[in-house]
């Protein structure tokens, strides 16, 4: 059993900020792993995580702690997951994406093209023992619709909102449902996957998928802050010598933004929709409670089903997937609330234990009738 990755992320102070604020930032460092944070009202706190990175570190170093193990256990048929988390504008599209995927400085490069880098590297020091694919897909899951139901005879009106997966690669897609197989787990059916045999062709894919996800935006009056945008890496790996397959699934999320609604001024109805907005959110917090307060010995039921994004998830939160989490936050004090919200939600992630292990594709595995005497590690040919 290992823990999940927890890394907090403080982006540098912006000019609004330094006009309110001047330089004065809420936090302050103690080492690598702790600092001091103080609250509005002057209340310190202690945090710690497994790294933090202050305003000044570089997205380098963010991809060598936080991603570079998990790429290369993805190479090595192992589930991982990275995902953003924190308030709009705390700094979750520059950790993932960098300015720009296809041109910016070496420097300023997010963890997706990075990571992109990383999965083929891997795969050419692997040495051709083995035979490796990649596929991406790139999805996201988007608010469609509020519904309003007027209750009369209760005189209130309830809200229902609709979720929707919208594939990336292929905008008439626009209602991707979610599959569980024995074999392979959690599934997006039919949702379109696109080999890429090199990084330039992979990155161009994703700036695609990136384009296409404005594009909606401008249609349908929605924020990239108000939809969570999910990155999926399929890698196929053959071992050569004796013709079985394995498959490692990376995914990169960069989550909705988690403010309260309350401090955006909304009022009446459109409070409702915003709240119901951050539902998936508070799902994945419920989710994260019941994984990490269950009794022990004691089954526990886990809400996974109660939101898209944590069925999604479902994997990679339940336990067989390497996963990071990087809490985003501004280093402001008119952003302490916020922030604090967010470490929080850091700390209880860090309780969850995961146990990622190598499944072996059922149809290759069945026709070699188990693993007995291959040298390759975590053997196990698991079919659940
Ligand atoms: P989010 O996706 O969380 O809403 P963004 O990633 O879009 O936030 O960041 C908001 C702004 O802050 C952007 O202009 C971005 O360039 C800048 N920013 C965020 N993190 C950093 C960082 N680590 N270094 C420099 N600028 C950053
Ligand atoms: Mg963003």
């Amino acid at each position: 059993m290992s823990s999940m990755t927890i890394c907090a992320r403080f982006r540098p102070l912006s000019s609004k900020e330094r006009r309110d604020h001047g330089d004065t930032v809420c936090i302050r460092c103690i080492d690598a792993e702790t600092f001091l944070f103080k609250d509005e009202k002057d209340e310190e706190f202690t945090f710690s995580f497994d790294k933090v990175f202050y305003e000044k570190s570089e997205q380098a170093q963010v991809y060598e702690f936080l991603a570079r193990p998990i790429v290369e256990d993805a190479v090595d048929a192992i589930n991982g997951t990275i995902i953003t988390y924190g308030q709009t504008g705390a700094g979750k599209t520059y950790s993932m994406e960098g300015p720009s995927i296809l041109v910016c400085d070496e420097q300023k490069r997010g963890l997706l093209p990075r990571v992109v880098e990383g999965l083929f590297d891997c795969i050419k020091s692997s040495g051709g023992t083995m035979k490796h694919s990649i596929k991406l897909s790139m999805v996201e899951i988007y608010m469609e619709k509020v519904r309003y139901v007027e209750v009369e005879w209760l005189n209130l009106t309830q809200i229902h909102s609709l979720w929707g997966i919208k594939d990336l690669f292929d905008l008439s897609k626009d209602n991707i449902q979610i599959k569980e197989s024995k074999s392979q787990g959690i599934l997006l059916n039919g949702v379109t996957e696109i080999s890429v045999s090199d990084p330039t062709e992979a990155l161009q894919s994703l700036s695609s998928g990136i384009a296409n996800r404005a594009v909606g935006e401008t249609q349908m009056n929605m924020a990239s802050s108000r939809s969570h945008c999910i990155y999926i890496f399929t890698v196929h790996q053959e071992v050569k010598r004796d013709d079985r397959l394995k498959t490692g699934k990376l995914i990169l999320v960069d989550l909705a933004g988690s403010e309260k609604v309350e401090k955006t001024g909304a009022e009446g109805k459109v409070l409702e929709e915003a709240k119901t907005i951050n539902k998936s959110l508070s799902v994945l917090g419920n989710v994260i409670n019941a994984l990490t307060c269950g009794s022990p010995g004691k089954a526990n039921h886990i809400p996974f089903r109660d939101s898209k994004l944590t069925r999604i998830l479902q994997d990679s939160l339940g336990g067989n997937s390497r996963t990071a989490l990087l809490c985003c936050c501004s280093p402001s004090p008119s952003n302490a609330l916020e922030s604090l919200s967010t470490l929080r939600f850091g700390m209880r992630a860090k309780h969850i234990k995961m146990s990622p292990r190598v499944k072996f594709n059922e149809d290759k595995c069945a026709k070699k009738q188990g693993p007995a005497s291959s040298p390759i590690k975590h053997e196990s040919c698991e079919i659940i």
